[in-house]
Formats: C-alpha cells, sequence, structure tokens
C-alpha cells in the first residue's frame, strides 16, 4: 500500500516547524525504507494571500484523498481584521467537518527531562503517559437550539447539549481501539449525576464495552472529579474519552501537566476510508507564534510528535513511531533545548534547524 501524506504548513512557525518535519519523513524514507508520497499545498493566511480564501477547493479534494494530512499552524495579526468567513481559521475548521473527524487525540506525555516544567511535583508528573480522546463534531458547541433570545423582560443565553447513540458508539469505540494499543485502560467522564445526555454517554460507552472490548478495563468518573484525579495523580490514567465540551478542558489541563505548549502534538481521526484508514489530521496544539516566527526560535517538537502519531495511527507503524519518540527522548535528555525549553540563565538554546539536527542524529544514533 502506497503511504500518501498532505502537507499543510500554513502560517507564521507554521513553515518553519514543518520544514523540519520534512527532513524526518525524508530520513525515514531514505534509512527505514518507509516511503511516503508527499504533496505540499497552502492553508490559512497564505492561502487566503493566493487564493482570496483559507483553503482551496482542490486543497480540500486533497485532504479528503490522502491517509493523512499533516498541518503546521494557521493565523497572524496581518489577517486579524479580515471578515470572519475568510479568517485563517477557518481552513481548519473547514478539514475538520469536511473530514468529519469526529474523535481528537491529545496525548499527555512527560519526558523526564522536561518534568520540571510542570506545574506539578516531580514524582506526580515524570514518566506520565496518558491520552485524551476529546468527541469533535457534536455535543454543546453544535446542538440547537442555541443562541441569544428574548423572554419576558431580559435575554437568555441557549446552547444545547446534544448526543446521539451513534455518535458516542463511534468515539467509544475510537477510545477502546486505542486502549488496546497502549495500556488496555480506558476511563469514560461525563456528569450523569446531573445531565441526561450524561446518562446515555455512561450507557452507551458500557454497552460498547460489553459487547466488543471486554478485554479493555473501564471505568467511569463524573468529569468534575476526573479533573481533580488528572491534577492529584495523573498516572492512574491510560485513555480518558470524554464529550466535547469537557474534553475541551480536560485535555488543556492533561496538556500543561507536561509543561511546554512546544512538545504537545494531536491527531484528529474519523471513520476508517475504502483502505481501512482512517480520515486523519495531525497537528501540534500550538499556533502560529507570531512573537517568534521568522527567527529560527520555533520548537519543532510538537510537530515532529504529531508526525510520530500519523506513523502510529494511519500507517500502522506503532514500532518507527516509538523510534521518533525516543529519539526526542534522548535529545532533551542530552539538555537540547530550544528557547522555550531553557531554564538555566546564560545557556545557549539551539535553533528550529539544530533542534531537527539532533534528532536526526539521534534516529541515526538507533540504528
Ligand atoms: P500560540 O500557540 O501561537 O503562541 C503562544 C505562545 O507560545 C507564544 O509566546 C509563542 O511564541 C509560544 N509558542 C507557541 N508554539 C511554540 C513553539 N513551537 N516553540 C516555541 N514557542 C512557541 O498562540 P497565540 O499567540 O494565542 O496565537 C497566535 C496565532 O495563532 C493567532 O492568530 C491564533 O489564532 C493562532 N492559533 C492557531 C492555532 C492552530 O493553527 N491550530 C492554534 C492556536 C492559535
Amino acid at each position: 500500500m502506497t503511504n500518501t501524506l498532505l502537507i499543510l504548513p500554513g502560517d507564521g512557525i507554521g513553515p518553519e516547524v514543518m520544514a523540519e518535519v520534512t527532513r524526518i519523513i525524508d530520513w525515514f524514507g531514505a534509512r527505514r525504507g518507509l516511503k511516503f508520497d508527499v504533496s505540499e499545498d497552502l492553508v490559512g493566511g497564505a492561502a487566503y494571500d493566493v487564493h482570496g480564501v483559507p483553503l482551496a477547493d482542490a486543497t480540500m479534494a486533497r485532504a479528503q484523498e490522502v491517509d493523512a494530512v499533516l498541518l503546521g499552524a494557521v493565523g497572524g495579526p496581518k489577517y486579524d481584521a479580515l471578515d470572519f468567513s475568510v479568517k485563517p481559521e477557518r481552513g481548519l475548521l473547514r478539514l475538520r467537518k469536511e473530514m468529519d473527524l469526529f474523535a481528537n487525540l491529545r496525548p499527555a506525555q512527560c519526558f523526564d527531562a522536561l518534568a520540571d516544567f510542570s506545574s506539578l511535583k516531580r514524582d506526580v508528573v515524570s514518566g506520565l503517559d496518558i491520552m485524551i480522546v476529546r468527541e469533535l463534531t457534536s455535543g454543546v458547541y453544535f446542538g440547537e437550539p442555541r443562541g441569544i433570545f428574548e423572554e419576558k423582560d431580559e435575554r437568555v443565553g441557549i446552547n444545547t447539549q446534544r448526543y446521539t447513540e451513534s455518535e458516542i458508539d463511534r468515539v467509544a469505540r475510537a477510545a477502546f481501539e486505542l486502549a488496546r494499543k497502549r495500556g488496555n485502560k480506558v476511563c469514560s467522564m461525563e456528569k450523569a449525576n446531573v445531565m441526561e445526555s450524561g446518562i446515555l454517554w455512561r450507557e452507551v460507552v458500557q454497552r460498547v464495552h460489553d459487547a466488543d472490548y471486554p478485554d479493555v478495563e473501564l471505568s467511569h468518573m463524573y468529569a468534575d472529579a476526573g479533573g481533580m484525579q488528572l491534577c492529584r495523580w495523573p498516572k492512574q490514567f491510560d485513555v480518558i474519552v470524554t464529550d466535547n465540551l469537557f474534553g475541551d478542558l480536560l485535555s488543556d489541563v492533561a496538556a500543561m501537566l507536561t509543561g511546554s505548549l512546544g512538545m504537545l502534538p494531536s491527531a484528529s481521526l474519523g471513520a476508517p476510508m475504502a483502505n481501512g484508514r482512517p480520515k486523519a489530521l495531525y497537528e501540534p496544539v500550538h499556533g502560529s507564534a507570531p512573537d517568534i516566527a521568522g527567527q529560527g526560535k520555533a520548537n519543532p517538537c510538537a510537530c515532529i510528535l504529531s508526525f510520530a502519531m500519523a506513523l502510529r495511527y494511519s500507517f500502522d507503524r506503532g514500532d518507527e513511531a516509538t523510534r521518533l519518540e525516543r529519539a526526542v527522548e534522548k535529545v532533551l535528555a542530552d539538555g537540547v533545548r530550544t528557547a522555550d525549553l531553557m531554564q538555566a540563565e546564560g545557556a545557549t538554546p539551539v535553533s528550529t534547524s539544530g533542534m531537527g539536527d539532533a534528532i536526526l542524529a539521534a534516529l541515526d544514533a538507533s540504528l
């Protein structure tokens, strides 16, 4: 099977960090025989500058065909005054919506060398490796009715939390499948104590488990208690599955356990395509960082680790994904740091490409 990849570097530091990913992709082709058919295109402000829209139809069509889309970042002050309909972020939202990417995967992994960056104590976060699966296309951010209405003599703001059984079913399956590739444990979080949608959520997750994933350990937790447990002892979790709203909050909490924005990858997955691979978009959690764009200061690790997720979840090469993650870990353990990861005064940070060089050297050393 050929491996097809669409690269969308985007704006700001996007192209800088993506340049390092491209070197890594070439390394896997040359040294591991893992060939990718790579195409590159525009998204966000970069697409607006050329096409007058943040995602051209042809780019959207290509994204629907490939095995995986790898995106850098979109946005920047140059585009702040644009009409809402053509803002850079609309390009990303269009990709997520039209590819129907319903499962958002946010790993929170704490590399030992960076444990001191966390706001929590070293022993609480060191070696942490959890995965939050957030439902991304339904729930209170999409439910109808919504709006601000007049009622009697005042206004009322309304949003509706709404989940169908099939929406819960498919994201639960995604979580169980993931758990089987990891620690085989899922904790489902909702508010079944106060929300009917939570009662249904819990029922459906349990039903999917009992029918098709009895080998996976399943527990249920109220989302507020889950937030507390994430800060108290996060290592008790393996995979957490939750809805759009709670997932938005809990994944940000979990991400910050690990310290730095420049280290956080993500994946958004949809239904399987004809070749059995899921629709997939991989991107770092950070934005286009206009304050450091063009200066060679950006940390490329989040984008590189997003490619590692693509190796694991789109191309079924968990072995090579681990090789890449270990190379990043080794480089950090050796004290190589971009500016965002510097603590000691007077130490000299490496540039974006310097970090890429170090990771490539660690990959060479892994052979
Ligand atoms: P940001 O993530 O771009 O930056 C926040 C801070 O973190 C900045 O100080 C930045 O320098 C730093 N930072 C981020 N990534 C880094 C990296 N890889 N290496 C080193 N430092 C890094 O968020 P922001 O400043 O709120 O937003 C800037 C622009 O990015 C806005 O236009 C926003 O809309 C957009 N944005 C895009 C995405 C996306 O493309 N998915 C996500 C968030 C924000």
